[in-house]
């Protein structure tokens, strides 16, 4: 039975492959952090990790996450509604509300089934949902899985998203939903303008603060914060799986309504299981100390400014960026995989990202900041790019 199948996937990952767009996975053999251990044996500066804040190897997080197994046990082995409701689950999200100035919140497993069950079950035919031409894949395939008008306006283009406003005025209900920062070149999504237009134009609003939250706004609490617009936006998304700790699981807080609806309607929700106590635990203390200091958020900041600062001394071509993502640009897919592996040579750790991941020609290696880097590793990662990037002919 599984002969033709097989010689077709044989086929295609061939092609796959002979085209240079084989994903390998690197093994890491270490708690994920700054420094890192690979497979290899050899120690690296991880430079593309989402661990923002570097909370991923926190020892206060994984003593609540330990503690928690003591007293919570491992998993629930039941979704919310039937048995996997327990303490720790209603107190994160009331942190998580708390933490964004949002009214409720409701947890998923992950940010990809927060934004795949958030659209269906709120909108209809008769409704239309908006959205930017850079959104996350999951936000796509929500949007997929809803019957609601589907309107796209190019990456942050105001003039095009009032034109699809016009056009939506035939639909009941419209949401207009963006990424807070979008990955790939670390922009903020422009909310004030988007806000100002929804209001124009009847509208709501949805922003998936998974990139933004922890990094963006002076005390990282995402881009409302950013543009002053806390608790006026109907609906945001996010992970634990970045800067919040980046052990696993997601959330879609906003109004309760929205949410209460979200409860009972929403299939990643209603069929798929709670998450673990422990990782509901350490999501706890890890807002806690979010409420206690702004010690974190200071040093990434400070820690980006610098790192930005200084490659644009060096030459390099950097894509405006306000978030803790900065993209070298090198527009080239070729000397984007050259420079990444000689940098890894070097003991810089960072992937080069090229089409179709980015747009044609917008070849670059995208280098994450994370509060985990001291200056010491930002210095020796600027030295790197240096050095090969004049071997390789980037810069001068
Ligand atoms: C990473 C990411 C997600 C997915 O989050 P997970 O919790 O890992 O599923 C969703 N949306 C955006 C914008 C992201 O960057």
């Amino acid at each position: 039975m599984y002969k033709d199948f097989q010689a077709f996937l044989q086929n295609e990952l061939k092609n796959i492959e002979e085209a240079g767009l084989y994903k390998h996975e690197r093994v890491i053999t270490s708690p994920q952090s700054a420094q890192i251990k690979v497979s290899t044996g050899k120690d690296v500066l991880n430079f593309c990790a989402n661990n923002y804040l570097g909370l991923a190897d926190n020892k206060e997080l994984i003593q609540a996450a330990k503690d928690a197994l003591d007293t919570h046990g491992y998993g629930m082995s039941s979704v919310r509604f039937i048995c996997g409701t327990g303490d720790l689950h209603k107190k994160l999200e009331a942190k998580i509300a708390e933490f964004f100035g949002t009214e409720d919140t409701i947890l998923y497993a992950a940010c990809f089934d927060a934004n795949g069950g958030v659209f269906e079950p709120l909108l209809t035919a008769e409704d239309a949902i908006i959205s930017d031409a850079l959104n996350h894949a999951s936000i796509i395939d929500g949007v997929r899985l809803c019957k609601a008008q589907r309107y796209r306006y190019a990456n942050a283009n105001m003039e095009e998203l009032e034109n699809c406003l016009k056009l939506a005025q035939a639909q009941r209900h419209r949401l207009i939903v963006t990424d807070g920062v979008f990955s790939m070149d670390g922009n903020v999504c422009p909310l004030d303008k988007i806000y100002e237009l929804a209001e124009k134009y009847n509208a709501m609003v949805m922003v998936d603060e998974s990139h933004s939250a922890g990094v963006v706004g002076k005390t990282g609490r995402g881009v409302t914060e950013r543009y002053n617009l806390r608790g006026k936006i109907e609906i945001l998304t996010g992970t634990l799986g970045k800067a919040f700790g980046g052990a696993v699981g997601g959330f879609t807080t906003g109004k309760k309504e929205i949410i209460a609806m979200l409860r009972q309607r929403s299939r990643p929700y209603l069929f798929s299981n709670s998450i673990p106590p422990m990782i509901a635990a350490a999501g706890c203390r890890m807002f806690d100390m979010m409420a206690e200091t702004n010690e974190l958020q200071d040093k990434l900041h400070s820690n980006t400014d610098y790192f930005v600062a200084k490659m644009k001394e060096a030459g390099f071509d950097i894509k405006p960026t306000e978030s803790a993502i900065c993209a070298v640009m090198l527009y080239d897919a070729k000397l984007s995989q050259d420079m990444a592996a000689r940098l890894l040579e070097e003991g810089i750790y960072v992937t080069g990202f090229y089409y179709p991941v980015v747009p044609k020609n917008e070849a670059r290696i995208r280098v994450q900041v994370s509060a985990a880097h001291e200056k010491e590793h930002l210095d020796r990662c600027i030295a790197a790019f240096t050095k090969i990037g004049k071997e390789l002919g980037v810069i001068k």
